[in-house]
């Protein structure tokens, strides 16, 4: 704990909060002492972990890299963020991630933009990006994300780490500061499937503070280590035949297919809806969300408020001034599909489709296992230039959103390359995905 701490200190791109480190240390001594006493550990016992900072965890700050709360301190702590302390697992840093999750950069934070593990003039990813360097960089041993709509395996995408959204549910989200509940998910970053298959069992199971959780079973060892009952794998031709695909990203991907097919798998081409339907899906649902999540966010109970001539007034430039850029588009994007005359145009359509796009996959799992996919369509962009193009920032999510609004678990798995490759499998499958990971290793 102590080395992981004195790393974090040169570390730029996190929120290192002082108040964490006392705790940290206090907790450290108590499992060197049950060490010295010859007592045993659990297996989480005394391992560093980071928690992006869009977590409650009682006593420390929780900023969501926003500005509006940046001296916000946590009332509780998150029932995932629990369940890792329940197991002796140490919290040393809350991480720079984009603010409230509006991005898929980790520039939009008031604490600078996160630099890529590889190559630091390239974006972390986001909006884990601080979790997923972290894991990179070897600062911490696991990191705690959350993923929306990629959050969790873009940016491990972007640094060759392996990143999991499980099935939607399967992590209780109480304490998990709300972006998009409906999409919103726990995830876990890590340098090995055996290490996300710990933490997973960790945090996994039904929570009375989260109504959409559910019991699941424990994914054991040994089970994780045979996939003989993995026979066949779609993908989704389109997003491969894409005009938008970089190249180096589609032979990467093709190489893999030919590496699964001489390993006697099965591939199949599966059809899929566009990019732009899915990136619009999602954004029109995810900002309705966050306009009517944020919208606690007004100076009254919680973060910093600016006094003006009334109530009205004071939330109006509290919100103006302590809002990002990006998190005021989104509230005024979703306050509109929300708004009478546009409903039932535009947010209603986006249920409906969300509900196509999940019976789309319903079909596709009928005929495969797993579906593989890019983890993005294009390479990670030099820090600064997402800013300049908000929209080629959403269209970058083309590949992850889709299996977000389908509730499915995926892991990204590092490949070596800028940008990792996506493994997905049914609702409540996530054993098969950490199965096939393995399989491919
Ligand atoms: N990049 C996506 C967005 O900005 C996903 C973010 C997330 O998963 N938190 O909405």
């Amino acid at each position: 704990v102590q080395e992981k701490l004195s790393l974090l200190k040169e570390n730029t791109h996190n929120t290192v909060n002082s108040l964490l480190t006392d705790l940290a240390l206090e907790r450290a001594a108590l499992v060197d002492a049950k060490i010295a006493n010859g007592e045993t550990i659990g297996l989480l016992e005394g391992i560093p972990f980071g928690i992006k900072d869009v977590y409650m965890l009682q006593g420390t700050y929780t900023t969501a890299s926003s500005d509006l709360l940046k001296n916000y301190k946590s009332a509780y702590t998150a029932t995932a963020i629990q369940k890792l302390l329940d197991a002796g697992a140490i919290p040393i840093v809350k991480e720079n991630c984009d603010s409230f999750g509006h991005g898929s950069s980790s520039e939009n934070t008031i604490f600078g933009a996160v630099k890529n593990a590889v190559n630091p003039e390239l974006v972390g990813g986001g909006s884990s990006g601080g979790s997923a360097v972290n894991v990179a960089k070897d600062y911490t041993i696991f990191s705690i994300g959350g993923d929306t709509g990629g959050s969790v395996r873009q940016p491990a995408g972007y640094n060759n780490v392996y990143g999991l959204k499980p099935t939607y549910g399967r992590i209780s989200r109480y304490g998990l500061m709300a972006y998009a509940s409906s999409t919103d998910c726990v995830g876990p970053l890590a340098k090995s499937v055996e290490d996300i298959r710990i933490v997973l069992n960790t945090m996994s199971g039904k929570d009375t503070k989260d109504q959409t959780t559910y019991t699941s079973k424990t994914i054991e060892e040994d089970s994780i280590l045979n996939a003989s009952n993995i026979k066949t794998v779609g993908y989704f031709k389109n997003f491969i035949e894409s005009e938008a695909i970089d190249a180096q990203i589609k032979a990467d991907f093709l190489a893999t297919i030919e590496k699964i097919k001489a390993k006697g798998i099965e591939v199949k081409e599966l059809d899929f809806f566009k990019s732009d339907i899915l990136v619009s899906t999602y954004y029109t649902l995810a900002m309705a969300e966050t306009a009517s999540n944020l919208s606690r966010l007004d100076g009254t109970n919680y973060g910093d408020r600016i006094e003006d001539k009334n109530l009205k007034e004071s939330y109006a430039i509290t919100r103006s001034e302590k809002f990002s850029e990006e998190t005021k588009r989104r509230i005024v994007g979703g306050n509109q599909v929300l708004s009478q005359g546009f409903s039932d145009e535009i947010y209603l359509k986006g249920l409906a489709l969300r509900d196509a796009i999940s019976e789309n996959f319903e079909k596709d799992f009928e005929e495969v296992d797993i579906i593989l996919s890019p983890v993005t369509p294009s390479r990670p962009p030099k820090i600064g230039d997402s800013l300049k193009d908000p929209l080629a920032m959403y269209l970058s999510d083309a590949y992850t959103v889709g299996f977000s609004l389908g509730h499915l678990p995926t892991l990204t798995i590092p490949q070596g390359t800028e940008t990792g490759l996506q493994l997905t499998a049914a609702k409540n499958n996530d054993e098969l995905v950490l199965k096939f990971a393995n399989f491919l290793k």
